[in-house]
């Protein structure tokens, strides 16, 4: 990270929701200090409605549907070129509504595509981002910023697991650099669409769904960006949530360790692709809110926040905890990774484990899987599962260094049974208690390690 570099905007798709959104959006690129390039989600609901079009069989449904689709955006072009300076150098709707239409031809003519489903759907839901992509690029130039599309496919460099593919480092950095540095350098601000990109042979792949995220941090990281600022519509990450926990705030600074931890465990605010991708390379994020950008938002710092302490409480209901003992004619080695064996065969992710001289627990989320493995489980251990449990994560910063932190949280806890305690860094301390008593040990606990007098 350098305090000269760029900055990156990445818009997420309710701040691109319709033409309204998108103009609003653009004023913030217009205000920046900097030129930031510019990243942007698909219009809210569009990548979805893209992945069921493309699963429909040809007829009109599909036909209808599609028209649909285009008619959003054709009606966003409208309202982002609506202040346009009549026939002034800055009107392109003519060129804005071609390149819609040339979207949806390309849409139409993908949909008959009957190659590999997987490289056939990344090409269709992409164009959800070529569209908006195309609307940002218009509304800046309507408000008179200069600034020119990217295609990504250009940029982001990616291995061919479609659907999920994963970004190559090295000629991303290169691409990045060629691509988007010189226009910045001139104040042009490249628009570009986040999650997608394109593999060697140049077909188009997709990060995973939510990955405009990540192309911001891998855009930030590989310019080497002073910030990449993710603007969303909510004022940022909060300390619980806000819909259960009435004391819940806005936190101002996070650590990037606790981002991530956070962002697996509960906050839905950010990609953890995307934090731990800029953990790695030391870029700072903040979280922001384009319906509210008087709010700081939140600050993901690329060292550690200063106060130790718990930072945030995320609560997970759903989990399971399966707790197995090696039989006793087994040898005690080998014993886990056969278990695990078993886990990975049947795809389940495990979250937390702990174990003891006689016996491993682990917890997954409760699925219709639960009773398949349980059975495959049997043939190599004796298993005991207890469902109906949610897991608890307090997350911080120094919480196994900082005297009195976890005193504090068994004290709060006081009788109240817990199933299982996993602490495998000073980040985050989790621990299982039943479903009906979570959400009241959240309050508790936010009430005395975050609300309390010493936060
Ligand atoms: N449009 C994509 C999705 O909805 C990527 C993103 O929004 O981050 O998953
Ligand atoms: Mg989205």
């Amino acid at each position: 990270m350098t305090d000269s570099g760029p900055v990156v905007f990445k818009f997420g798709g309710t701040s691109v929701g319709g033409g309204h959104r998108i103009r609003d959006s653009a004023r913030l690129v217009a205000a920046a200090e900097a030129t930031p390039v510019v990243v942007v989600s698909a219009m809210a609901g569009v990548t979805t409605e893209l992945t069921r079009i493309a699963a429909l069989p040809s007829g009109s449904s599909r036909t209808d549907a599609l028209r649909t689709l285009l008619e959003r955006h054709r009606e966003a072009a409208r309202l982002v070129s609506d202040e346009d300076v009549p026939g002034g150098p800055h009107s392109d709707r003519p060129a804005l509504e071609r390149r819609i239409e040339a979207v949806g031809e390309a849409l139409a003519r993908g949909l008959e595509d009957d190659g590999d489903p997987r490289i056939r759907t990344d090409a269709l839901v992409a164009r959800g981002e070529d569209l908006s992509a195309a609307l940002m690029a218009a509304a800046l130039r309507s408000l008179g910023v200069p600034a020119r599309e990217v295609d990504a496919r250009k940029v982001v460099r990616t291995d061919a697991g479609f659907g999920q593919a994963i970004p190559r480092d090295e000629v991303t950095v290169r691409l990045a650099w060629k691509h988007l540095f010189p226009l910045v350098s001139k104040g042009v601000v490249p628009v570009m669409q986040g999650f997608i990109g394109a593999d060697d042979q140049g077909r188009t792949t997709t990060l995973g769904r939510g990955g405009s995220d990540f192309t911001a941090a891998i855009v930030g990281a590989a310019l080497e960006a002073r910030q990449v600022t993710i603007w969303t519509d909510v004022d940022g990450i909060y300390s619980a949530d806000p819909n259960r926990i009435p004391g819940a705030r806005i936190i101002q600074e996070l650590g990037f360790e606790e981002a991530v931890e956070l962002a697996y465990f509960g906050a839905r605010v950010i990609h953890p692709a995307a934090a731990k991708h800029a953990v790695a390379r030391g870029v700072s994020l903040r979280i922001r809110n384009s319906f509210n950008p008087e709010a700081p938002g939140t600050l993901i710092r690329s060292d550690r926040r200063e106060t130790p302490g718990v930072a945030a409480l995320a609560y997970k209901p759903g989990t399971a905890l399966i707790r197995v003992r090696s039989r006793p004619h087994f040898m005690a080695y080998g014993f886990l990774s056969r278990v695990f064996q078993v886990l990975a065969r049947h795809g389940v992710p495990v979250d937390l484990v702990a174990t003891s001289h006689t016996s491993t627990a682990f917890t997954v989320d409760r699925g219709e899987e639960l009773s398949l493995v349980e059975e495959a489980l049997r043939e190599v251990a004796e298993v005991k599962v207890v469902d109906g449990l949610g897991t608890v994560s307090a997350i911080g910063r120094g919480l196994l260094e900082t005297p009195g932190v976890t005193g504090e949280i068994f004290r709060v806890l006081g009788s109240t049974p817990v199933h299982l305690i996993s602490q495998a860094s000073d980040t985050s301390l989790s621990f299982l208690v039943s479903e009906a008593e979570g959400p009241e040990v959240v309050r508790r606990l936010h009430e005395t390690l975050v609300e309390g007098p010493s936060a």
